[in-house]
């Protein structure tokens, strides 16, 4: 057993006895962690993600430390009426995936399991519930959600909200690409200031807004230009930097953190060497605790995550600060998330040309009913358009729900695939 399992396990068990205890060994394991990767970095990984690694510990811990100035969230939320007011924003999937990594996820999982939430519910979900249920994870002093991108929210959310009688903010996203429902969704978010003013005591502004949509601007501008590099250049990375990439360009997208990180990934890449090895677009959550999946794409020449669609996808959209309301409605309603599947086909293939891959891996997540659903159909659509697709079974959070060995066989028999492709293209 080593030193995380070993720790996961402490957290678990002081859990049952003290939910209180065991969030201050969580949190003294987390400031740990953040002082380690603080004076000793991960020397493989460029500056950009060495210190994203810092800020994102940071981040869940002010979050868990301090829940009456945090609010839990959805992944598709838009959060920039929270940091913009000082309200530190966590999201179901940031928490678990978290949670996963420090190896207690089965506690809450087993805990959320024993409230009655079925085995069908997705993992990231189902973990959070299960800490919530279990005290581990103080109660939130507000929540703001979304339905999109899945029906977990639907569980999730209103479940918190009536457990801990705090307020929530709903947003509802109609399921069509439309202006209509691009000014339905403004009109609903007009409130959003009102409600957090409510409940923090300070209210986001139009300039404040307008500010952290210009962040987001200059954010974008970097970020593609990472991504026009990829062909060129590779930045080493790991899967869980990737997480962390998400978290500053979804959770925190428009903050100083997820504007620096943009500035200094884009300095990075523009340093990086050339590389031959697979470029991959990767489809959906990232699952950073999957050995298999470490392994192969984590610091290796063979192939590397060229672009992540649910990380681009928050910068899919046009970004007007003059009008932050129908930006952000935007945002959401053309979300590749939202709607027909053909949308997030689309800017997969977008994201392939831009990246010149080699591949697409779909990542079907174990109880994610929306993605399952869409895969046969993305599957199809990107061979179609001339770009090998896996759509690789497994869970992202749940580590016992994963068949490791097929995982690691599929993956490998794919790279196999696409790099005997590559040396047919070059012979
Ligand atoms: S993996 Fe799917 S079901 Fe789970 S939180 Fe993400 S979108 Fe929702």
């Amino acid at each position: 057993m080593n030193v995380v399992s070993l720790f996961g396990r402490l957290v678990g068990e002081q859990a049952a006895t003290s939910p209180e205890g065991a969030r201050k060994i969580l949190l003294a394991g987390y400031a740990a962690q953040q002082a380690k990767l603080s004076v000793a970095p991960d020397h493989r990984l460029p500056k950009s993600r060495q210190r994203i690694a810092v800020d994102t510990m940071k981040l869940v811990r002010r979050a868990l430390d301090h829940p009456e100035t945090a609010a839990a969230t959805s992944l598709f939320a838009p959060t920039e009426f929270l940091h913009t007011a000082g309200v530190t924003p966590y999201s179901v999937e940031v928490i678990s995936a978290f949670l996963a990594g420090t190896q207690c996820e089965q506690y809450w999982l087993r805990d959320a399991e024993q409230a009655g939430f079925p085995e069908t519910l997705c993992s990231y979900h189902r973990t959070f519930l299960g800490a919530l249920e279990s005290g581990i994870l103080p109660s939130p002093k507000a929540i703001v959600y979304t339905n999109i991108a899945c029906d977990g929210n639907m569980v999730t959310f209103p479940h918190a909200e009536e457990s801990f009688h705090v307020p929530a903010f709903f947003i509802d996203v109609p399921w069509e690409h439309s202006e209509d429902a691009v000014a339905f969704v403004a009109d609903r978010l007009r409130h959003l200031p009102e409600f957090v003013g409510d409940v923090y005591g300070t209210a986001p502004t139009d300039d404040d807004l307008s500010e952290c949509l210009a962040r987001e601007a200059r954010c974008k501008a970097d970020y593609l230009h990472y991504l026009d590099r990829q062909p060129t250049h590779r930045l080493p990375n790991d899967m869980t930097s990737e997480m962390y990439a998400m978290i500053a360009l979804r959770v925190m997208l428009g903050s100083k953190l997820s504007e620096d990180f943009a500035a200094q990934l884009a300095r990075d890449v523009d340093q990086a060497p050339a590389s031959d090895g697979l470029r991959l677009v990767w489809m959906h959550v990232i699952p950073n605790m999957l050995p298999p999946v470490v392994s192969a794409l984590s610091f290796t020449d063979r192939a590397y995550i060229a672009a992540t669609d649910i990380i681009v996808d928050g910068l899919a959209t046009p970004i007007d600060p003059a009008k932050p309301y129908e930006t952000l409605a935007r945002r959401m309603v053309y979300s590749a998330y939202n709607g027909s599947t053909d949308l997030r086909i689309e800017r997969a293939l977008d994201l392939c040309r831009r990246t010149h891959a080699d591949g697409v891996v779909y990542f079907a997540h174990w109880g994610c009913k929306m993605t399952l659903g869409a895969a046969h159909l993305a599957k199809t659509a990107i061979e179609d358009a001339g770009y090998p697709c896996l759509v690789l079974d497994g869970d992202g959070c749940d580590r016992v729900n994963t068949s490791e060995g097929q995982v690691a066989t599929r993956l490998n028999a794919f790279l196999e695939l696409l790099e005997a492709r590559r040396a047919q293209e070059e012979a």
